[in-house]
C-alpha cells in the first residue's frame, strides 16, 4: 500500500502523519508532534525550521518568519537573511523538514501528501499551497478542508447521517464551520472566523497583564528588555495551559532584569478566573461566528449532532462552558485537538491508497466525574460541579477551587459524583470524606479539589486548604465503570448532615448561649421534622430553601432562632401536606426570614 502523508501546514504548528497498519499515527521527532511553523536563517547562514527558528524569533525578528500562512496567495516577498522569498517558498521550507521526518520514521522515501487549508481559503491560496508541496517533493494528491479532516477522525467509519460544527481555535486564527455527513461524503455547509484571534492573543493580554503588575511593583517597564519579552511571553504562554487545569498558577523567572544595580525577580500568582476575565470579551466574537455559520446554515444549535473541538487553544476550560451554554452538552475534544486535523489528512491519504483505516480509538472518561458545590457563591447543596468532563482522555488532571460557606467553618466535605445532570441527586455518589481542622478564618476559605484519573478507572480525589496546605483525600478504585444513582438515600443523608448544623461552626461561647435557649437538638432535627418519604423529589426547590435556612439555626439565637424554627416546620409540614397555597406562602416568608439573616449575621 503506498503511503500518502497526512500533513497540517498550520499558522502556529505544523504537523504531519500517515497510516500503519489500520492506525493513524503521528510522526514525533525528537519527543516533539508539533513543528512550529517558524522559519530562519541564523547569523552563519543556516537554514532553521521549527523550535530553533522559534527561540531565535525574539533576538533576530529579521532573520526569522512566523505565520506565512497568512500570506498564502499573495504576491509579496519575505526577505530572510540576504534573500527574499515568495510565501511558497518558506511554506515548502516547513514542508520539507515534515516529510523528511516522516521520512526518519518510516525508514522509506515518501513523495504524496494531502494537505489541509482553512475552509475559506480561497482557490489563489489552495494553489499557493500545491506549490508550496510541489517545491518540497512532494506530489498532492488532494487539498482539503480543514473541518472536513477533523470530521473525518471523528466520523471516519459512519454511515449516519450526522451535522457537526468544528470549533478551531489554534494559536493565530479562529474558524468555526458546519459540516454534512452522509453515507461517508463529507459538505462544508458553512464557515466563518476571525484570521486574527487565537491563543496568542491570549498570551499578549497576559503579557500586558503581567508587565503592568511588574511595572506597578517595582517602577520597570519589562517591555524594555527583548529579553525580558522573550522570557514573559514564554512564562505566560506556559502558565495559560496550565490554568486549563488548574484553578492557579504561579509565574516565576528569576533574574528578569536588573534596576539600579540590583537583580529584579518575577514571582507572581494568578488565577483561572483573573485570565478568564481578560479572555471573554475575545470568546464573545467566537461566539458571534458561531450564530453566523449557523444562520448561513440555516440551522439551529438542536440541529447539531456533536461539536468537535479542533487547536490548541481550543482546552481552555471557559471556552467549553460558553459552548455548552450555547449547543449543549455535546462537545467532543478526546482526539488531540491539536493533532486532529493532521489524523483527519492521514486518514484521507489512507482513503485515496485504499489502506483499511480502523477507528481513531482512545481511552476516555465515559462519564462525568465531579463534586457538589460547596462554594459561598451557590445556595443549594445540590448543584452538581463537574470536574472531569466525560469524554476527556484518560490519564487526565483536572482541580477546581471551591469557597467555604461561613466564617471559622473548620471542616468541609467533599462528595464525589459520577453522572451527567446537573442536580446531584440524580448522579452516583462514588465517594465522600471530610476536610477538617481548617483555618479559622473568614468564609470563602480557598478549597482547591483535585481530581487524577488514571488509565485503570483508579480516581484519587484531593481536597487542599490553599493557605495553609492542609490536605485529606480519598481513592476511588473503578471510576470509569458505571454506577447507579440512589438519590433519596443521598438526599436524605444531605438533610440529615444540613441540619445536623455541621459545616457551621460557631465560637465556643456562642455556641454554649446557644445550646441553652435551643428549643431542638440540631442533630435531631431532621429526624423531628418527619418528613413524609419522597416529597423531596417533587419539592427541590423548597428542599434547598430549608437547607439554606437550616445553615442558620446554630447560628442564631432568642427570638430569631424560634422564629426561623418554626417557619421551617411549618414548610415541612405543608410540603408534607402537599398544600400548595400554603406552601407558596410560606416559602415568601421563609425566604424573607433567610434573606434577613444572611444580611445579619
Ligand atoms: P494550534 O495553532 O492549534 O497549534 O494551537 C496553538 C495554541 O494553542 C497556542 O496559543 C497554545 O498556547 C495554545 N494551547 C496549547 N495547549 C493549550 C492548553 N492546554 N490550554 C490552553 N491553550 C493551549
Amino acid at each position: 500500500m503506498e503511503t500518502i502523508l497526512g500533513i497540517d501546514l498550520g499558522t502556529t504548528n505544523s504537523e504531519v502523519s500517515v497510516i500503519h497498519g489500520n492506525d493513524v499515527v503521528v510522526i514525533e521527532k525528537d519527543g516533539h508532534r508539533l513543528l512550529p511553523s517558524v522559519v530562519g536563517i541564523d547569523l552563519a547562514g543556516n537554514l532553521l525550521v521549527g523550535h530553533p527558528a522559534k527561540n531565535q524569533a525574539i533576538l533576530y525578528p529579521e532573520r526569522t518568519v512566523k505565520s506565512i500562512k497568512r500570506k498564502m496567495g499573495e504576491d509579496v516577498r519575505i526577505k530572510l537573511g540576504d534573500r527574499e522569498y515568495t510565501p511558497p517558498e518558506i511554506s515548502a521550507m516547513i514542508l520539507r523538514t515534515l516529510r523528511s521526518y516522516a521520512e526518519e520514521s518510516l525508514g522509506q522515501k515518501v513523495t504524496k501528501a494531502v494537505i489541509t487549508v482553512p475552509a475559506f481559503f480561497n482557490d489563489t491560496q489552495r494553489e499557493a499551497t500545491r506549490l508550496a508541496g510541489e517545491l518540497a517533493g512532494l506530489d498532492v494528491v488532494r487539498i482539503i478542508n480543514e473541518p472536513t479532516a477533523a470530521s473525518l477522525v471523528y466520523n471516519s467509519n459512519s454511515t449516519l447521517r450526522e451535522t457537526l460544527l468544528v470549533y478551531d481555535l489554534g494559536g493565530g486564527t479562529f474558524d468555526v464551520s458546519i459540516v454534512r455527513v452522509e453515507d461517508g461524503v463529507l459538505e462544508v455547509l458553512a464557515s466563518h472566523g476571525d484570521t486574527h484571534l487565537g491563543g496568542d492573543d491570549f498570551d499578549q493580554l497576559l503579557f500586558d497583564y503581567v508587565c503592568e503588575a511588574f511595572k506597578k511593583q517595582y517602577k520597570t517597564d519589562l517591555r524594555e528588555t527583548p529579553v525580558a519579552v522573550s522570557r514573559v511571553l514564554q512564562a505566560v504562554e506556559e502558565a495559560k495551559k496550565r490554568l486549563s487545569t488548574e484553578p492557579f498558577t504561579q509565574i516565576k523567572e528569576e533574574f528578569i532584569t536588573e534596576k539600579d544595580g540590583a537583580s529584579l525577580h518575577l514571582d507572581m500568582e494568578l488565577s483561572r478566573h483573573q485570565y478568564e476575565e481578560q479572555i471573554f470579551p475575545l470568546l464573545e466574537k467566537t461566539l458571534t461566528c458561531l450564530n453566523d455559520a449557523l444562520n448561513d446554515a440555516q440551522l439551529h444549535p438542536d440541529d447539531i449532532d456533536k461539536v468537535i473541538m479542533v487547536g490548541g487553544a481550543s482546552r481552555t476550560p471557559i471556552v467549553h462552558q460558553l459552548l455548552e451554554s450555547r449547543v449543549g452538552n455535546k462537545l467532543h475534544g478526546e482526539i488531540d485537538p491539536d493533532l486532529c486535523v493532521t489524523m483527519g489528512a492521514a486518514i484521507q491519504g489512507g482513503l485515496i491508497s485504499g489502506a483499511k483505516v480502523g477507528r481513531v480509538l482512545i481511552d476516555i472518561t465515559p462519564h462525568t466525574l465531579g463534586t457538589s458545590v460547596f462554594d459561598s457563591r451557590v445556595n443549594s447543596p445540590f448543584v452538581f460541579s463537574p470536574i472531569i468532563k466525560r469524554n476527556t482522555p484518560v490519564p487526565c488532571s483536572r482541580s477546581n477551587v471551591y469557597g467555604t460557606v461561613f466564617d471559622n467553618q473548620e471542616s468541609v466535605e467533599v462528595n464525589v459524583y459520577q453522572g451527567e445532570a446537573d442536580d446531584v441527586r440524580q448522579n452516583a455518589l462514588i465517594g465522600e470524606f471530610l476536610l477538617t481542622g481548617l483555618a479559622k478564618v473568614p468564609r470563602n476559605n480557598q478549597i482547591i479539589c483535585r481530581f487524577d484519573l488514571d488509565i485503570n478507572g483508579i480516581l484519587h480525589v484531593t481536597a487542599i486548604e490553599k493557605n495553609t496546605g492542609r490536605a485529606e483525600n480519598i481513592t476511588v478504585e473503578n471510576a470509569l465503570a458505571e454506577h447507579r444513582p440512589e438519590a433519596n438515600r443521598l438526599f436524605r443523608d444531605h438533610l440529615n448532615s444540613f441540619f445536623a448544623g455541621e459545616e457551621t461552626i460557631p465560637d465556643e461561647s456562642e455556641k454554649e448561649e446557644e445550646d441553652s435557649e435551643s428549643t431542638i437538638d440540631d442533630k435531631d432535627f431532621a429526624n423531628q421534622l418527619g418528613l413524609a418519604d419522597g416529597w423531596e423529589e417533587r419539592y427541590a426547590k423548597e428542599a434547598a430553601l430549608i437547607q439554606r435556612a437550616s445553615a442558620f439555626i446554630s447560628k442564631v439565637t432568642g427570638d430569631d432562632r424560634k422564629d426561623l424554627e418554626t417557619r421551617i416546620r411549618e414548610l415541612v409540614d405543608a410540603v408534607n401536606r402537599n398544600d400548595s397555597d400554603q406552601i407558596t406562602s410560606l416559602v415568601s416568608q421563609l425566604d424573607d426570614l433567610v434573606y434577613y439573616l444572611e444580611d445579619s449575621v
